[in-house]
This record gives C-alpha cells, structure tokens and sequence, in this order.
C-alpha cells in the first residue's frame, strides 16, 4: 500500500444506496427476492463505490455500508444475546428499529470482515473497517439482561474488540469504530466509555479512529482526547467551524478526521469554500495531524449530491497541498539565502 499524502482524504462510512438496491431490499423484506440475489446487488453497489472513490482520487476509501440498514441494529443483528423492539422515535421524525438485549451479548461468527475483504480485494487503496462502537450499541438499545448498563457496555467492548483482531488479521490498516452517542451522558458515562475503548483497541497494530458527530463535543473536550484511538474524526462543518475555538482551548494531541462538508445538506460545497475549511483549522491543528473527511456518513444524500461533496474534498486538499508545498518552499529558500 502506498504512503498517505499530506492531508489524506476519506469518508465517514456510508454512502447512499443506488436505486436498483433499495428496491432490492425492498423485495427482500417481501420475500419477493432470497438473501443470494440481495447480496449481489449490495457487492455490485460497493464495486460502484469503490470505482469511484478511485476514480475520484481519494486516499483511504469506505466500503459504503451498502449491505446495512441502521449502524446498531445491523451489529445487533448479527451478534448473539440481541431482539429486535420494533420502530422507536429518534430525534425528529426519525425512526429507527432498537435491539433490545435478551441475554448475555457476544460474537457468533465474525460480522464485517467478509464486506471488508471484498470490499479491499478490489482496490490497491487502504479499505478502513468499520466498526459501531460498544457504547453506542449500549446506549441505543434497550437493557433486559444485564444488572448494569456498564456490564452490558465492557461485555459488548470485548465482542466489538474481538472484531478488530479479525478486521487486522485480514488486513485493515485503519479501523473506525463509531461512537456518536458517546456524549449522551458526559458527566456519568465518559469514564465508562474511556475503558470500554481501551478494550476495543488493546494490542491492535491498526490505525484507529473513533467518529463522534454532532452532540456537545465541547462538554466532552479534551477529556475526549483519552479515548484510545489514533483519530477523532468529527463534524466541523455543520458549525461552520465553530469547535476550532474550543481546540484553541487545549491542544488537539491526536489527529483530526476534519468534517468539512455538510452530511445533511443538499447543497454541494465548493472547492473554495472546503478549502477555506482546511486553511482554517491549521490554523489551530497541525497539517500533519489533518485527515480531510466528509461530517458524517453521506447515506441520506443523493448519488449525485455525495460525489459533488467528496470531488470538491479531494481537489480542496490537493489545492491546500500545494499552498503548503510552495509556503515550504519559499521558507526553504528564505533559510538557503
Ligand atoms: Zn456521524
């Protein structure tokens, strides 16, 4: 695999669903199609997706999380211990199905490694593995067997961590495991979250980053420096930037998957305005710690809508590239004269 550039870009995980697969998912849920002819749609979609990544010049790709519904109840599914309630309210018109824990929680064969397999073999780009975070698969489903919230959250780390060992072994050199809900509870729960990421990550050689979007992210900062990971990546530009005034406040000592277009707007950011973005945040973080990503997953975008966003990422970081070789430049000759 091939070095990083400065400023490397990638995508939070997922990206929307081309027509043909959600009416295929539809089918299946009808029992119109079986399970063999959905999986095919959901490997040709990552094939489109990786094609464009590629094509689009990204440097550490997603598999898009085509063959998921929601990013806890897929894992729920998947692993022992977990029913499924029915549809609960989120926030705003939201509804989405929440697990609910029946017994004790585990792995029952490995969950994500067969899509990221799949998902690298047909690239030479580093592919991350994609993970949910214990925390939030705790936080977001109901508690029917454990005593304690926090035996049900370092019992899911285990499983989650076990999935990491599997992810590394097939060869995933970046591992992301999401925790949007971790600042549901700052004042109770963050210790608790700090230890469950210490479990998930324990031992492993990948690079790591753990996503946690929107939320109070300033409530939780920089306690959310100790979380076990390489990278924070979070969402910059929903604020236009705002949290920069709360990284001046303690140093940002990890690096910074940097969001920097809007995951739930419509509107297709330029180059410009991205890059104003990036130039913004060195400012107060080092480029060297700087991974340009979109908010957060780009699931609920339009096809079209999701390659305008990551085309203007890609060109915003190679212009803010070559401003910082050419700054380079001008100081090495400075230093030579
Ligand atoms: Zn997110």
């Amino acid at each position: 695999m091939s070095e990083l550039p400065l400023l490397p870009v990638t995508a939070v995980g997922s990206y929307p669903k081309p027509a043909y697969l959600l009416e295929a998912r539809r089918k299946y849920l009808r029992r119109q199609i079986d399970k063999e002819t959905l999986t095919e749609l959901e490997r040709r979609a990552t094939r489109e997706w990786i094609q464009i990544q590629e094509e689009l010049g990204m440097d550490i790709l997603v598999d898009g999380e085509q063959y998921r519904g929601d990013m806890v109840a897929y894992f729920a599914d998947e692993l022992a211990g977990f029913a499924i309630a029915g549809m609960v309210r989120s926030y705003g018109n939201r509804y989405y199905p929440k697990p609910v824990v029946v017994g004790p929680v585990g792995r029952k064969a490995p969950v994500t490694v067969e899509w990221f397999r799949y998902a690298q073999s047909l690239t030479a780009k580093p592919v991350k593995g994609m993970l949910t975070g214990p925390y939030t698969i705790a936080e977001w489903s109901f508690n029917e067997h454990y005593p304690t919230r926090r035996d049900l959250v370092l019992e899911l780390a285990r499983a989650v961590h076990d999935e990491v060992v599997d992810l590394e072994r097939a060869g995933a050199a970046f591992i992301q495991i999401d925790e949007p809900a971790i600042h549901t509870r700052p004042q109770e729960d963050f210790e608790l979250a700090v230890e469950a990421m210490e479990i998930v990550t324990r031992g492993t050689s990948a690079y790591t980053v753990s996503h946690i979007c929107y939320g109070d992210v300033p409530k939780i900062y920089p306690a959310m420096l100790r979380l076990a990971v390489n990278q924070l990546d979070l969402a910059l530009k929903n604020e236009e930037f705002a949290l920069l005034e709360t990284f001046r406040t303690a140093p940002f000592t990890k690096d910074i998957g940097l969001g920097v277009v809007d995951a739930h707007s419509h509107r297709v950011e330029s180059v410009d305005e991205v890059a104003e973005g990036i130039r913004k945040t060195l400012r107060v973080i080092p480029a060297g710690q700087v991974h340009v990503s979109p908010d957060c997953g780009l699931k609920t975008r339009t096809v079209d809508e999701t390659v305008g966003k990551l085309r203007a990422m890609v060109e915003a970081a190679r212009l803010v590239r070559s401003e910082l070789s050419e700054t380079q430049e001008r100081g090495n000759v400075r230093v030579r004269g």
